[in-house]
């Protein structure tokens, strides 16, 4: 994008009980990089340019989350994981939409079944922020679908009839951008499904707009233990006060968090990155789950880590860091095939190849 710069107009007087109100900061989420709500440095044709990504990739940011970069930096690891790209639309390799085949595995539309023990409902379309990685991104141009009965039911019905079904997900979009009368709603319906044994949520939420996480919310989720919660911090960076205060909110009312990143390019491909990352979660008692090899997903090339580059951080990672700290790397599989775990063998390198002795002596 050459040397221009954004800035973003100041608001003016914002009051700390707006800023600290998810309803403000959901409402007030700047949706446009439009003249006069971004000004990028003298640059019609950029403006131009982003506009036209934003037509086909809505651009999506909560206050909170943009105070957190640093706007004019280009190569920032928050910018770039929420400011359109040029490259989202003139430089696909031939992704497709949806390399997952997740359109295929809905025996009703909304509901993923592709492991036989757990499924996944895209609860809503609709996010904080849109993070322009999104391996769903497909979905954000169609109309908002949220939460509604009509929706929801048929899948509800469907769970019921499926004996082993003992696991559902309630996923997006972000399903807390609901309101909680709603998910409450939800998570009782599932609940009062017998085989249903494990709930789990799956939401950025702690990350772009931490203040979503309120005592009345957790108290309510308290109910429908047990119930999982999985994240996605991407960067050390993220882990503000506020959404360290948010991860143990959940903790602290039963709810184990969990995180899954996805790596990438320019924002977190680096051992030191993803050490400090890493590090900073168990800080906060949040256990790394997974880290995922970003998908072949139309419109996110720019973000692709070669796998070989990430087997080599994970690698190092191993044999440096506490196993506590460990996610597991894996790729989703075209196709509908499923994830798959990405191991380096390095015990298996040429040298120790030669002698599994010599590997096992190191026991000794
Ligand atoms: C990832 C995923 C799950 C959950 O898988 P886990 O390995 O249990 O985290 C469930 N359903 C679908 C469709 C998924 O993509
Ligand atoms: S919050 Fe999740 S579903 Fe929404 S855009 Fe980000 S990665 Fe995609």
């Amino acid at each position: 994008m050459g040397d221009h710069h954004l800035f973003l107009k100041p608001w003016g007087g914002i009051r700390a009980e707006d800023w600290y109100d998810w309803k403000w900061q959901f409402k007030n989420s700047l949706r446009t990089v439009a003249p006069g709500a971004v000004e990028i440095d003298g640059s019609p044709w950029l403006h131009k340019e982003l506009l036209s990504v934003t037509e086909t990739y809505p651009f999506r940011v909560t206050p909170y989350y943009l105070a957190l970069m640093d706007l004019s930096d280009q190569t920032d690891p928050l910018r770039r994981q929420c400011f359109p790209d040029p490259q989202e639309i003139h430089f696909s390799l031939g992704g497709v939409d949806d390399p997952l085949g997740e359109q295929c595995d809905m025996p009703v539309p909304g509901l993923i079944h592709r492991y036989a023990d757990r499924c996944l409902i895209m609860a809503t379309n609709v996010c904080a922020m849109y993070c322009r990685h999104c391996n769903r991104k497909r979905l954000w141009g169609r109309g908002p679908f949220a939460g509604t009965q009509a929706y929801l039911q048929p899948m509800f019905d469907y769970i019921r009839g499926k004996k082993e079904i003992r696991e559902v997900i309630l996923s997006g979009g972000d399903p807390l951008t609901l309101s909680d009368r709603s998910l409450a709603w939800m998570l009782a319906s599932l609940r009062s499904i017998p085989q249903v044994e494990v709930l789990r949520i799956g939401s950025r939420i702690p990350v772009v707009m931490p203040m979503r996480i309120t005592p009345t919310f957790c108290k309510m989720l308290r109910k429908y233990r047990p119930l999982w919660f999985n994240t996605q911090f991407n960067h050390p960076r993220e882990i503000t006060p506020a959404a360290a205060r948010a991860c143990e909110m959940l903790l602290e009312a039963g709810i184990p968090v969990s995180n899954q990143s996805v790596l990438l390019r320019g924002v977190n491909d680096s051992y030191g990155v993803m050490q400090e990352l890493l590090y900073s979660l168990q800080r906060i008692s949040v256990r790394p789950y997974y880290l995922f090899q970003c998908d072949p997903v139309r419109g996110t090339d720019h973000f692709r880590v070669d796998l070989w580059k990430g087997l080599e951080i994970m690698e190092k990672l191993w044999r440096n860091i506490s196993g506590l700290c460990m996610p597991r790397y894996v790729v989703d599989l075209p196709g509908g095939k499923g994830k798959a775990p990405l191991q380096s063998f390095s015990f298996l390198s040429a040298n120790n190849m030669n002698s599994s002795e010599h590997f096992f002596d190191k026991n000794c």
